[in-house]
């Protein structure tokens, strides 16, 4: 049987993009293997959101060249957000540099890759079927652990100035209720337990849709949980990635009154100085930060909240950087995924707002952020100590003691508990209560609780 090997750096969609396509290559008659000197097939998902990001693809490539020049037969795509409408033309600067590249396929672009693959007759699968919000509407990964990604909602009409996004994956577009449904169905036949509903803005669901009603409004992200929260073997529903103004109260209190729903947000700041969100374009204010926040902590006054940050971009001066800090510090949330500003090629950022901090003071930012976090996470953590949680248990591996197995699993709070129980109590996507006795800055540690 032909293989295929898909390697993925980037974000959660960029995961979820490739389970899709490696269920689609599958539909075909291909096998998935982890070792690409064996694929006839190679496909490279790549983010352009960080430098440090289309460095690893650039390197892979690199390490790829010599297996593509000696296996005339083994064929490499690259898809993502490196690839942009120009990039597979001779004159683009990555095409130029990586002329054996053989296929270069935008975010899902899915077809261009499956036309490297020379079938005879294409399955009905394999032709180019976009229904709105997703390619291959009725492809559903086909997921090995029990946790999923779900796309509820592609691309983003934000236009951050420093973000290739919506260049990349284009304007948002929502997956119909009863087609997300289907997947996450097909999900738990499989054995998943948790979704993660998708999307840049993931509040933003179905606001490209027309009314459910003419009287009324469009159907939104907590019509969409209602809709699903009923499916049997269906533990828990997560949502990813928030954005303030689209955090409307009708979602919010709706969600809190689903019990699947978690108390769990990934709400990026990005910083703490309204004149450097006014100059990112990010469309609200630090005091419509803090409002969403509290609004959030009102409802669930234990939700765990991570955030993102920019240190360093363009004309972020020593008190706007002060003001991030001190956000930092006052909301404590609990982690911050913190990045030096570099700029992404093709945004209004890298055209218009020269990159003008060293980047000796970049690194000094970003350090001092994460020192900050680490005493704050620490602090969180701590307060969970001898609480019992419940976790999902999502790995099993061998523990010191034979006759124990290490497990691993989240919170309903996102928190990552490891713990022994007895080998073979425990199965992966099963629901286990722990009870915390050890507590670090990014981890948990806990024992079954008695029960
Ligand atoms: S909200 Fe801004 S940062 Fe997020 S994906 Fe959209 S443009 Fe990029």
């Amino acid at each position: 049987m032909p293989q295929f090997h898909i390697w993925t750096v980037g974000c959660q969609v960029n995961t979820a993009d490739s389970a899709k396509l490696a269920a689609g290559l599958q539909r075909l008659g291909f096998e998935q293997t982890d070792q690409p000197r064996d694929a006839q097939l190679v496909v490279l998902n790549t983010c352009a959101v960080r430098q440090h990001a289309e460095d690893k693809a650039t390197a892979k490539l690199g390490t790829l060249k010599r297996m593509r020049l000696e296996r005339p037969e083994m064929r490499v795509a690259v898809m993502g957000c490196m690839v942009g409408p120009r990039t597979a033309r001779r004159d683009d600067p990555l095409s130029k540099r990586f002329p054996w590249v053989d296929a270069w396929a935008q975010p899902q672009q899915f077809d261009e890759i499956v036309k490297l693959l020379d079938l005879p007759d294409l399955p009905e699968l394999a032709q180019a079927e976009d229904d709105g919000g997703e390619f291959w509407p009725q492809v559903f990964p086909h997921e090995t652990r029990p946790t999923a990604y779900v796309p509820v909602i592609e691309g983003c009409d934000k236009f951050c100035t420093y973000c290739i996004v919506p260049l990349r994956r284009g304007r948002e577009r929502s997956r119909p209720i009863a087609e997300v449904r289907r997947e996450i169905e097909a999900h738990l036949a499989r054995g998943v337990r948790e979704v993660t509903l998708l999307g840049q803005t993931v509040e933003a669901y179905g606001k490209d849709q027309p009314p459910v009603d003419p009287r009324t409004n469009h159907a939104d992200l907590f019509d969409l949980m209602a809709e699903i929260h009923d499916l049997d073997g269906l533990l828990r529903i997560r949502q990813l990635t928030s954005y303030p103004p689209d955090m409307t109260d009708r979602i919010l209190e709706g969600m809190a009154t689903l019990p699947k729903v978690c108390e769990a947000f990934s709400l990026p700041v990005q910083s703490g100085s309204d004149d450097v969100l006014t100059n990112m374009r990010r469309g609200y204010s630090v005091a419509q930060f803090r409002d969403r926040v509290e609004k959030v902590r009102s409802l669930w006054p234990q939700a765990g909240i991570s955030t993102d940050v920019i240190v360093g971009f363009p004309g972020e001066s020593d008190a706007d950087f002060q003001a991030t800090y001190d956000l930092l510090a006052e909301l404590r949330f609990d982690k911050v995924h913190v990045a030096a500003y570099s700029p992404r090629a093709g945004t209004y950022a890298e055209r218009r707002q020269p990159d003008d901090l060293p980047p000796e003071l970049k690194s000094e930012r970003l350090h001092a952020i994460e020192e900050l976090q680490r005493e704050v996470s620490s602090q969180i953590n701590a307060g969970y100590l001898l609480r019992d949680v419940e976790v999902i248990v999502e790995e099993l591996k061998p523990a010191e003691d034979a006759a124990n197995e290490r497990l691993t699993g989240r919170t309903r709070t996102m928190k990552l508990v490891h713990f022994d129980a007895p080998a073979g109590s425990l199965r992966a996507g099963d629901a286990a209560t722990v009870t915390v006795t050890r507590t670090g800055a990014w981890s948990l540690q806990g024992i079954p609780a008695r029960t």
